[in-house]
C-alpha cells in the first residue's frame, strides 16, 4: 500500500533518529508519536547496531498514521576511523543482516569491559554497572550510556563534556574497537533489501583526497547516498555535502540524528530544507 504519493515533501522526512533500543532516551513507540506530532509523516527508526525496536516503532507508526521506515545505523572502521553507514528500508528479519549485527553487539559488550578498565585507571570505579544502568537495551551498550553515568558522578556538566573529557578519540577513557568494514556493511544493508546511506560526513576528521575516496569507495561497493541533512551538520556542510553528493553520484538523504528531547542537536522533524539541486533518497525508498 502506498501512503503517499511521491515525492513526498521534504519538510515531512526524517530518516535517522533514535530509541531506547540503542542510545536514545525515548522508547520506539514515543519517538514516533513524538515525531508524528511534530508533523513528521516519514520516519525511519536507525538504532545503532540494532533492528529490536523497530517491530513497536512500526506498530505505533500505524496507529499514528505515519510510514516507518525501517532503519539501522552500523558502526564501520574505514582507514582505521569510525564512520556510520545507515541502512534504510531493510528487511530487520534478513539472516545476513541479523547476525552481522549481533557480531557487532558482541563487539561492544566487549569494549565497555575495557572502557570501564580505563575510566577505573582515571579512578572512576563502578562505571561498567553505572552504564549498563542506563541501557535501555542491555544488548546494546554504548559511550553514550557511560557519558550519562558519569555525568550522574559529576565529572563533568553534560554529555558533550563528558565526551570531550573522556570518551571522544584521543581522550583517557577512548577505547579503539575495529567494527564492521565498509563493504560488509553495505553489503548486509543491500542483502537485506535496503539502500546504504553515509551517516553525517561532516562529523568525520576527513577532508580532501581522504574524503573523496571515501565517498568513491562507499559508492563503488553499493552506497546509495549521504545525509546532506543532518543534525550535525552546520548550513555550510550541508552545500558542501549536496554537491559532492551531485559529483558523486549519490541521492541525498536528512535525518535529525535526534537522541532525546534534552540531548542537544535537532528535535524530529526540525530540518532545515535539503538544496534544490539534490535528488532526495527517499524518492527511491519504497514506503508501505
Ligand atoms: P558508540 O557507537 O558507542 O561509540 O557511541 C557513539 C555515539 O556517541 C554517537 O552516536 C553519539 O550518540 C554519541 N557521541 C559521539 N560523540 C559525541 C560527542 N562529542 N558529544 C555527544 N555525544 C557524542
Ligand atoms: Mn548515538
Ligand atoms: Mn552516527
Ligand atoms: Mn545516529
Amino acid at each position: 500500500m502506498m501512503a503517499f504519493a511521491l515525492p513526498v515533501p521534504m519538510s515531512l522526512v526524517d530518516l535517522h533518529c533514535h530509541s531506547t533500543a540503542s542510545d536514545g532516551v525515548l522508547a520506539p513507540a514515543e519517538v514516533v508519536r513524538r515525531a508524528a506530532a511534530r508533523g513528521v509523516a516519514v520516519l525511519a527508526l536507525t538504532d545503532h547496531d540494532e533492528l529490536g525496536g523497530l517491530a513497536l516503532a512500526r506498530e505505533a507508526a500505524r496507529a499514528a498514521g505515519i510510514v516507518l521506515v525501517p532503519g539501522v545505523e552500523v558502526s564501520v572502521t574505514w582507514r582505521a576511523q569510525t564512520i556510520h553507514v545507515v541502512g534504510l528500508g531493510i528487511d530487520p528479519s534478513h539472516s545476513e543482516l541479523v547476525a552481522g549485527l549481533a557480531r557487532l553487539r558482541a563487539g561492544r559488550r566487549e569494549r565497555a569491559r575495557m572502557i570501564a578498565a580505563e575510566l577505573a585507571r582515571c579512578g572512576i570505579q563502578g562505571s561498567l554497572e553505572g552504564a549498563y544502568a542506563y541501557a535501555g537495551n542491555p544488548d546494546l551498550i554504548g559511550r553514550t550510556h557511560f557519558a550519562r553515568f558519569l555525568v550522574e558522578r559529576g565529572v563533568a556538566a553534560d554529555v558533550k563534556s563528558v565526551f570531550q573529557r573522556y570518551l571522544a578519540q584521543g581522550k583517557p577513557g577512548y577505547v579503539h574497537h575495529p567494527w564492521a568494514s565498509l563493504d560488509q556493511a553495505v553489503g548486509w544493508i543491500q542483502a537485506s533489501g535496503g539502500v546504504a546511506v553515509l551517516a553525517h560526513p561532516g562529523r568525520y576528521r576527513l577532508s580532501g583526497a581522504a574524503l573523496e575516496s571515501l565517498l568513491a569507495e562507499f559508492h563503488a561497493q553499493g552506497g546509495a547516498s549521504i545525509e546532506v541533512v543532518s543534525g550535525s551538520h552546520s548550513p555550510e556542510d550541508v552545500r558542501r555535502f549536496a554537491h559532492l553528493a551531485g559529483c558523486f553520484g549519490l541521492a541525498a538523504s536528512a535525518g535529525s540524528d535526534f537522541h532525546g528531547p534534552e540531548e542537544g542537536g535537532l528535535d524530529l522533524g526540525a530540518l532545515p530544507p535539503l538544496p534544490e539541486e539534490c535528488r532526495p533518497v527517499w524518492s527511491a525508498l519504497a514506503l508501505e
